[in-house]
């Protein structure tokens, strides 16, 4: 289970705030909930561990979640996790491992290292297996690069279709458009004035640069205003390339925004080409 894990499964279920203009609650800030000492009823004092004057952690009124060794263990974990270098088994994640579901007995299908690929092949690097190991059937597999590229092209397609979806136009619109409008009418009254001889040209030109400097802060926003709409409406990523550049846990996630599981059907027996339509996406 990684920290990310439990951080989308809360969010998921409503719980935890990220902060204003962020969508997700940050690693760190879930990483220090999970290992906070008040979990297992030890007191903190500005998020240290308070001890007693035998240097024994002082015991909070509150009902523990955890017990100490429970807390002790998940410290442990997070502590090893954060080492430079994670054991064998966190080194490698591929992007589809608890996504993927095998298509006949419906167990999660995880990543394996294609061990019979050799160096110049042209064969998978890894696939997707249903293991008998994990529980699965183990009757189905697919060669994993073409299952990737192929969810995250749909991924990446309704992520589109749904921001250009969401933003209709005069969506949040600009809210000192009126005080835009009256500033403009201001200064063409004013023009008009002169124009007409009811005040001087000196008269206006004592007045008028305020207004237009005020005209021009409103116009300057007007345009900040827009262009963060626009930024907010179109997705962070593009291309699959762009996808592929974000960190593994940040592709699980958009991944799992828009769907819950990838079902992955059985091949016929020695079918080479990968056939797009035997990959199932579930859509939320
Ligand atoms: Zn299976």
């Amino acid at each position: 289970m990684r920290i990310g894990t439990i951080r989308t499964d809360w969010q998921r279920r409503g719980l935890g705030h990220p902060r204003e203009g962020t969508t997700r609650l940050p690693h760190h800030l879930v990483e220090r909930m999970l290992t906070n000492p008040r979990l297992c009823g030890y007191r903190t004092y500005r998020g240290e561990l308070l001890l007693d004057d035998d240097g024994q952690p002082v015991i909070g009124q509150w009902e523990p979640i955890n017990t100490v060794e429970e807390w002790e263990a998940v410290c442990a974990v997070v502590a090893q996790r954060k080492q430079k270098y994670p054991g064998r088994s966190l080194a490698r994640k591929y992007l589809l491992s608890g996504i993927a579901r095998c298509g006949l007995c419906h167990s999660k299908i995880r990543g394996q290292v294609n061990k019979r690929r050799t160096a110049n092949s042209k064969a998978a690097t890894f696939s997707y297996q249903c293991s008998v190991v994990n529980g699965g059937c183990g009757k189905v597999g697919r060669a994993g690069e073409s299952v990737d590229e192929f969810v995250i092209s749909l991924v990446l397609a309704e992520q589109r279709e749904r921001a250009a979806s969401t933003t209709v136009p005069g969506d949040e619109p600009w809210p000192n458009a009126s005080v835009l409008a009256d500033v403009e009418a201001d200064i063409a009254a004013l023009t008009q004035a002169a124009k007409a001889k009811e005040i001087t040209v000196s008269t206006l030109l004592q007045l008028l640069p305020d207004l237009e400097r005020r005209r021009d802060e409103l116009k300057l926003e007007r345009g900040r205003h827009s262009k963060t709409r626009q930024q907010t409406a179109s997705l962070s990523v593009d291309t699959i390339e762009d996808f592929r550049g974000l960190p593994i846990e940040r592709q699980q996630a958009l991944i799992l925004h828009s769907l819950s599981a990838v079902l992955i059907h059985p091949a016929g027996r020695g079918a080479r080409r990968f056939d797009p339509s035997l990959i199932e996406p579930v859509w939320h």
